[in-house]
């Protein structure tokens, strides 16, 4: 474990080290996963990227003599993933999702001969203040506290102050979850910008272009947190960029002093053409006219436009990671690609299986390390019952509800390649729920264990725990305790009203408690 502790944040490192130990395995994320309770800025109200600035080490590129690349080799580039959620553990980006958002930075990252591989184990983090923060310093803080070194770390939020998307050149990058996934781009524009490159419209951000004014020679721009280190940061700073030429006379010197770059004033979210050009026209400075380049990352053209950097920004940023940060480059991949599709074993073809319990098993994968293992009442999986994460050939569930037909399918992965799709459906039914369990040795048991809303419980106590008091706790999935009462139970059947009103749908800890002994149980909520 390489991991930094700054703070007294309560951090959750749970993926690699406690799933594999684990033999009962079960995230009931239903309800943290639905997108019925997401209140995250749509990728529309979010500006597409916060960054700003040119890198000391950009302005002083061009004047040091040639770092030795061979471009046909792969610089293998150590990632660290921090995947954000609220305090209460909610919110977190999808595993599915964060898989495909890997998946398609290293597409994008293909043609540069530079791909990206998983640091350490996925860091799952909890903490509000972080998940959606409001201003660039929060993040700084949230980045500092967090950090592995040798990495480039990424911080995946729900909302990056007020951006898709940002880098901090000293701390890392942030992305906002609707701006990631399969088809998007954002976080290949951020690492863009954390191996050093600019916008192409550098110091137009925040400003709008107009056609009908005089383009000015130079813009000023305040890059207050994006300067190469923390210690260099001054309040509200200016800086001047040269706008540049269409003839190209100036471009080392002017905007992202990239030359085959062409010029690009358009610093908000544009559609392009079928040429992938911009269809807002401008002018440079002398008057000569030009459409925006959109198939670049580091453009705001739309996701659909993009598509390369151009062979001087994949120079400048494979310059950078043989150079100041050679200490995130890996000397060799260390795990193949994954190329075999998996196959399940069981259940399979509408076996029925137990609703708790259930053996999920499937052959390996060679060059899998983990699976992400789904099961879901619905075939197209908008609504997971399991969403879980393994080293494992197999899976025990816990809880599922009785009586349905369920879809269950596996992805293979590794740390380096997660691009392989999952495999294909297989199919259970699980069996109907008996309502009431026999009395354990003691005397004692609870029914129904499925409790709808305003029903009570009925308890049968052995007579040992008549005239005592009884401590009734229920936690929830995840061990919260949802209510705590203690009652005098006279009889050796009562009833207890558990207030589970207002409580999701799921499955619970029933815990009793008193002088002669402690019983639990299971117990399911259904709406
Ligand atoms: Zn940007």
């Amino acid at each position: 474990m390489t991991h930094v502790y700054l703070s007294s944040h309560v951090k959750q490192i749970y993926f690699f080290q406690i799933l594999p130990m684990s033999r009962i395995l079960l995230f009931l994320l239903p309800f943290l996963s639905s997108p019925l309770f997401a209140q995250e800025p749509s990728k529309e109200s979010l500006k597409p990227c916060g960054t700003l600035g040119v890198s000391d080490w950009l302005r002083d590129y061009r004047f040091r003599s040639p770092v030795f690349d061979r471009s046909e080799d792969t610089l293998w580039v150590a990632l660290q993933p921090h995947l954000m959620g609220k305090d209460s553990g909610t919110g977190r980006i999808t595993y599915e999702k964060f898989l495909n958002s890997f998946c398609q930075l290293n597409e994008d990252f293909a043609a540069s001969n530079i791909q990206f591989y998983f640091k350490n184990e996925w860091d799952l983090l909890n903490e509000t203040d972080w998940y959606a923060h409001s201003t660039i310093p929060k993040g700084i803080e949230m980045m500092l506290t967090n950090n592995v070194p040798d990495a480039l770390n990424t911080y995946f939020v729900a909302d990056p102050a007020g951006n898709c998307g940002y880098n901090l050149p000293y701390g890392g990058v942030a992305i906002g979850h609707n701006c990631a996934g399969a088809g998007s781009h954002t976080w290949s524009h951020e690492v863009g910008h954390a191996l050093s490159l600019p916008h192409p419209f550098i110091g137009w951000e925040g400003k709008t272009y107009s056609f009908n004014v005089p383009t000015p020679a130079t813009l000023t721009y305040d890059y207050t947190y994006f300067h190469d280190t923390l210690e260099t940061q001054v309040p509200a700073p200016l800086d001047t960029a040269l706008v540049e030429l269409i003839n190209g006379s100036n471009c080392a010197q002017a905007a992202d002093l990239i030359c085959d770059s062409k010029p690009d004033f358009l610093s908000y979210r544009w559609d392009c053409d079928v040429q992938n050009l911009s269809t807002t026209k401008q002018k440079d400075p002398l008057g000569a006219e030009f459409f925006s380049d959109g198939t670049l990352f580091m453009s705001y053209a739309l996701d659909h436009c993009q598509s390369r950097f151009s062979p001087e920004e994949i120079g400048i940023m494979r310059a950078t990671l043989l150079t100041e940060k050679a200490n995130w480059v890996a000397p060799a991949m260390l795990e193949q690609a994954i190329n075999e599709q998996p196959v399940a074993i069981e259940p399979i073809q509408d076996q029925i299986v137990p609703d708790s319990g259930a053996l999920f098993t499937w052959k390996s994968v060679p060059n899998a390390k983990r699976y992400l293992v789904q099961a879901s009442r619905f075939a197209n999986f908008s609504f997971k019952q399991i969403d879980v994460i393994t080293t494992d050939t197999f899976l025990t569930a816990g809880l599922l509800t009785p009586s349905l037909k369920y879809y269950w399918r596996i992805r293979p992965f590794n740390d380096w390649h997660t691009c392989a799709p999952f495999g294909e459906l297989s199919t259970f039914h699980t069996a109907s729920l008996s309502e009431s369990s026999e009395p354990d040795a003691d005397g004692f048991r609870y029914y129904p264990s499925l409790l709808s809303v305003g029903m009570p419980l009925m308890l049968e106590l052995p007579d040992a725990w008549l005239d005592h008091v009884v401590q009734c706790s229920v936690f929830d999935a995840a061990g919260r305790l949802m209510w705590q009462s203690n009652v005098g139970l006279l009889s050796s059947k009562s009833s207890l009203e558990i207030p589970s009103i207002h409580w999701p749908s799921g499955i619970y800890r029933l815990l009793l408690s008193s002088v002669p002994g402690v019983k639990w149980g299971t117990l399911l909520v259904k709406r």
